[in-house]
């Protein structure tokens, strides 16, 4: 797209009115475009609408109207979560309009340098991470993007001297073209969201579009355990600096010794790792042993070596990092600690949304370990987690879309503690059952662990809905 400027008294679509799209109405409209908000909700469901209006922007609610997109209309910023099938996307693309997401907007606009963080799971901590691991080495982050703040909003208020930290889902990136971080993470890739993006090609393609623009004076970090992370990368034209569990790589950032995998095994020698940073000359610095970390986990293991990676890459003081490395809890709904109760320790980990994530939690809690699992059905492929439900999980209380599913695989791993938890009515009741039902499996001493393998839109408003009533659920047993 061209520069903000370049729109004055020209005619801009922003289709979908949550927060990204209203940060980007009022972002074109106080650059003097003519701008058109558009939400197929009903106006009654748009409350933002309100504030729009008053500023004298028009927002049109309850559909897409003819005429919408036409050839004089500059530019279509769309929601990232609005798919490309849409009707005034596919109008757009007919006319030659160029569609775009809020991001390629702020990447126009931000006056600071931009950190891209993406990842099929671990880029909410990461990115939170490397906001708590910046602002200890004062270079001054702000954290946004789709961890809640627009990062159109945010690159208005950043100063020259900052560096914007942008979490980016793949839907985000999608609709980017000259959008270019000059430190952009990849931390790992799993099959995922393929109801929006069709194939496994487009949805890697859309991650990869974040490093298409890079030059050997920017950074390209990346997770040299993840084999398409590994293939991508050689195609990165920034300046590598890999980061891994398993490997003693010449250069990057590791751990000393290496993992013998990125999953835990039960056969691995107990003995002190720490975090290194090898340089490129490959002289090499301790950051911490780590046993150290606060946050559990292995993959958070990886999720903190590649927020390190940033803030090295960044300009961060290494002995400014190992504090706040110590402190750091994690982010609410990724294996939280709810509580022990009548002996036994419960976990929400809502926000695991798909098998992979699922699976780096069970892995990161001891056994015996009963799993409530299941959500919406995007078609994810659940006898990945076979191995899992094999070697770490007892007991399973399926509930969803994909119940039945969740259930056959745990049946094929041999457990006997199963139970489908059909629906009633009110999804609340229902996810209050299955942890009843969970309880009731489990004995003192075993670890009941909410990790749905799904996304939680065929009961819940939102992941974190799901988290806050299982965290209830728990409480009041
Ligand atoms: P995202 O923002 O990508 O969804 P989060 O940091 O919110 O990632 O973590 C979501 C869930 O994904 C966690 O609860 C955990 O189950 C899993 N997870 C987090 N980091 C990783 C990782 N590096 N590899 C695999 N799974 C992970």
């Amino acid at each position: 797209m061209m520069h903000l400027t370049a729109y004055r008294g020209r005619h801009v679509v922003v289709l979908g009115l949550a927060r990204s799209g209203v940060a980007a109405a009022k972002l074109f409209h106080s650059f003097g475009a003519d701008v058109v908000v558009n939400d197929k909700k009903e106006r009654e469901l748009c409350p933002e609408a309100d504030e729009l209006t008053a500023l004298g922007i028009s927002v049109v609610c309850g559909g897409h109207p003819d005429g919408l997109v036409t050839r004089e209309t500059a530019l279509l910023v769309k929601n990232p979560g609005i798919p490309y099938t849409s009707e005034p996307i596919i109008v757009a693309n007919r006319l030659g309009v160029e569609v775009v997401s809020e991001v390629e907007v702020a990447g126009h606009l931000s006056p600071a340098p931009i950190i891209g963080i993406t990842g099929s799971n671990g880029k909410t901590t990461t990115t939170t991470l490397t906001g708590v691991l910046l602002e200890a080495a004062g270079l001054k982050p702000i954290v946004a993007g789709n961890i809640g703040r627009p990062l159109c909003e945010a690159a208005q208020e950043i100063a020259a001297d900052g560096w914007l930290v942008a979490e980016l889902s793949s839907f985000q990136l999608k609709g980017t073209s000259d959008f270019k971080p000059h430190i952009a993470c990849l931390l790992n890739l799993a099959e995922t969201h393929l109801d929006y993006h069709g194939t496994m090609a487009d949805y890697v393609g859309s991650k990869a579009k974040m490093f298409e623009n890079q030059t050997s004076d920017d950074v390209a970090i990346y997770n040299e355990d993840d084999e398409t992370c590994r293939r991508l990368a050689r195609e990165f034209r920034g300046r590598h600096l890999p980061f891994s569990l398993t490997r003693s790589l010449p250069q990057g950032v590791i751990v000393e010794p290496p993992y013998l995998d990125i999953r835990p095994s039960e056969d691995e020698a107990v003995i002190d790792r720490w975090i290194v940073y090898r340089n490129e000359e490959g002289s090499e610095e301790r950051i911490l042993s780590v046993d150290e970390l606060g946050i559990p986990g292995r993959h958070n293991v990886a999720n903190a070596l590649a927020a390190i990676a940033i803030s090295i890459a960044a300009g961060a003081e290494l002995h400014k990092l190992s504090q706040p490395l110590r402190d750091f809890r994690g982010v609410e709904h990724r294996l939280e600690y709810v509580g022990t109760f009548n002996g036994v320790k419960f976990y929400n980990d809502s926000k695991a949304t798909n098998p992979m994530a699922s699976t780096m939690s069970i892995l990161s809690l001891p056994s015996p370990l009963i799993l409530i699992a299941g959500g919406l059905d995007r078609g994810s492929d659940y006898m990945e987690l076979l191995p899992v439900f094999r070697e770490r999980v007892s007991g399973l209380v399926s509930l969803g879309q994909t119940r039945e599913k969740l259930g056959l695989v745990a049946s094929l791993a041999g457990l006997t503690r199963v139970k489908i938890v059909e629906p009633v009515d009110d999804a609340e009741l229902t996810l209050r059952r299955a942890v009843e039902e969970a309880a009731a499996l489990a004995e003192p001493g075993d670890t009941i662990l909410l990790s749905p393998a799904c996304a939680s839109w065929d009961m819940f408003s939102s992941y974190e809905a799901r988290g806050r009533i299982f965290k209830q659920s728990a409480h009041t047993l």
